[in-house]
């Protein structure tokens, strides 16, 4: 009957939910020792200057490689590291080896990583960053934290007091995903941000969706106006790129340049030996 068919259902969500706590603990519970267990690894991005087409610097991407499911997405495992806390110690690793490498190379490119609400809002973050910016030797103004919007929302004057001590040391704060999430236009005047990264799903297709456009210009006529360079994520076509270059957008990163990859691939570049990705000998399309 479909009062059968009904409870069958029921029974069926009730197990889905169930599996998928299930499976959150059981990340959860591998989260905690993929630090100490070696099992975290970073792959870097190149960002590039459209107009003279090099190489400025590279962000630095969590990837999480765990022992019997392989490679799992920050997109899932960062979430779950948030809530149990564990972001802390995984920032503090992704912080430490980014700022590590990045003082390796003999081309003073810039480094990009990506800071959580949570690691931003936690206390002592400001004084890590100094700590293992003495420890690395690395210059402050080459490093650059990305930041999104829902960092600031939770707690306003907390944030802005981190983003300003953050600053104070000479690091460059980077508004990442703009215009997507919890975008507020004061968020621009309260905050001292020093580029906007517009979110990639404003950059697909820009070229070709008049709204997608619209929106890229109206975001580079308020760069321009506030003095902030933006820089256009997940450009992966020319004819993208082409657009970008028309409509005067500083910089660029995504698949149609590279994809992030382990540091090795980009040698050239992060040695000072060429600036220009196209000398590189890589599959653009294909992550290692
Ligand atoms: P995000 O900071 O906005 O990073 C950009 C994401 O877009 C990356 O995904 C990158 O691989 C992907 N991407 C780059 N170019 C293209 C492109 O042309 N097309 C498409 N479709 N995608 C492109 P990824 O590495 O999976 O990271 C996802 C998100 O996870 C990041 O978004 C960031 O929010 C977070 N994340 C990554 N690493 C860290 C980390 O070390 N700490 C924290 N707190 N979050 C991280
Ligand atoms: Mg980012
Ligand atoms: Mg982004
Ligand atoms: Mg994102």
């Amino acid at each position: 009957s479909a009062k059968d068919e009904g409870r069958g259902i029921y029974k069926f969500f009730e197990m889905e939910m169930g599996a998928q706590l299930r499976d959150r603990r059981l990340l959860e519970h591998d989260a905690r020792h993929a630090v100490v267990r070696n099992e975290l690894s970073l792959v870097y991005q190149p960002q590039v200057d459209i107009k003279s087409g090099e190489v400025t610097g590279f962000e630095a991407l969590v990837r999480w490689d765990h022992p019997e499911r392989g490679r799992i997405s920050p997109a899932e495992f960062i979430p779950v590291a948030e809530d149990s806390g564990l972001i802390l110690q995984i920032g503090e690793w992704v912080l430490r080896h980014a700022c590590q490498q990045a003082a390796k190379w003999q081309n003073p490119l810039s480094i990009a990583i990506n800071v959580s609400p949570v690691q931003l809002h936690a206390p002592q973050f400001p004084a890590l960053v100094c700590e293992i910016l003495f420890e690395t030797g690395l210059a402050p103004n080459r490093l650059e934290i990305e930041v999104t919007e829902t960092a600031l929302v939770k707690n306003m004057s907390r944030a802005l007091s981190a983003l300003r001590q953050i600053k104070a040391l000479g690091v460059k704060v980077a508004m990442d995903d703009f215009g997507t999430g919890y975008s507020s236009l004061s968020n621009l005047r309260a905050f001292p941000f020093d580029k906007l990264k517009v979110d990639q799903s404003f950059i697909k297709s820009v070229d070709s969706n008049g709204q997608s456009a619209a929106i890229v210009q109206a975001v580079l006529g308020l760069g321009k106006g506030l003095n902030l360079p933006v820089l256009a994520e997940g450009v992966e076509r020319p004819e993208e790129l082409e657009f970008l270059r028309g409509a005067v957008c500083q910089s660029a990163q995504g698949y149609w340049f590279g994809r992030p990859q382990t540091i090795d691939v980009y040698e050239a570049i992060t040695s000072g030996t060429t600036t220009n990705l196209d000398t590189i000998d890589f599959e653009p399309m294909r992550e290692r």
